[in-house]
């Protein structure tokens, strides 16, 4: 399994960057899991947009849906389109079928990326079969609700958090995993109840209790600084961790 990162950015992107988002490939099948700001024109550099196989997405904050956007509307008017249009299979959790129609009907066309895509709501409590993938699924604390997610192929396991605060289920759900991708959106502990976003200490510290082989650390913004996002993550985590940054691959 190869992952490539396309974007490592919270709500909002940096300089140069997109949000998180992760093309996973496997026997020639591309995956791109979330779609938020930036991530499309990432998706140009890694990958003909056309031909890519499935997306997956985590939650529907903007932050990893907006881009379906811009995608409707690259996979409908493009000069290179296909005829008839390929719709890659678009799975979301439940309820993405009713905001992908409110979000759409912005620009006066309920069906944009119904059209454009195959839409399908997953079921998180099922394992999901996509193409050389097998998906579970893991219901994490946040502001919606959201999920880890952990693609398998093979021996090969990859658990994405997702977006969340610190909890047990996703240490319990990603244990002795390959590669845990942590979020690490916040500078300092929020006070709300419930946490629904971990600070890079937090991210190390899950992936120390998940016991995880590798952790790469995302969903951050570089005005908290690299270094200390680094030093504060591997002190949690016990042993060296990598920054996620656009473009770099890791095979599993
Ligand atoms: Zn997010
Ligand atoms: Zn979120």
């Amino acid at each position: 399994m190869r992952l490539r990162v396309l974007g490592k950015s919270p709500a909002w992107p940096d300089p140069g960057g997109a949000c998180s988002a992760y093309l996973v490939e496997q026997d020639g099948f591309a995956l791109l899991l979330d779609c938020g700001a930036g991530v499309f024109a990432k998706l140009t550099e890694a990958h003909d947009y056309l031909d890519l196989d499935a997306l997956l997405i985590s939650h529907l904050h903007a932050d990893h849906i907006i881009d379906l956007i811009p995608y409707s509307y690259a996979l409908q008017l493009s000069p290179r389109r296909r005829h008839p249009p390929r719709r890659p299979l678009l799975n979301g959790p439940p309820g993405c079928s009713e905001l992908f129609r409110r979000l759409s009907a912005c620009w006066n066309d309920e069906q944009l990326i119904a059209t454009a895509f195959e839409v399908s709501e997953y079921d998180p409590e099922a394992t999901l079969q996509v193409g050389p993938f097998s998906a579970r699924f893991c219901e994490v604390p946040h502001y919606t609700r959201a999920f880890a997610c952990e693609l398998s192929a093979g021996a090969a396991r990859v658990t994405f958090g997702g977006d969340c605060g610190p909890n047990d289920a996703l240490v319990e759900f990603a244990r002795d995993t390959d590669l845990l991708v942590a979020e690490a959106t916040l500078g300092e502990p929020d006070s709300d109840v419930p946490r629904g976003h971990l600070t890079p200490l937090e991210a190390g510290e899950l992936g120390r209790l998940a016991r995880a082989g590798r952790l790469l650390v995302s969903h951050f913004s570089d005005e908290l600084g690299p270094d200390w996002v680094r030093a504060e993550s591997t002190r949690g985590f016990g042993a060296e961790v990598s920054l996620a940054a656009p473009g770099q691959e890791y095979s599993v």
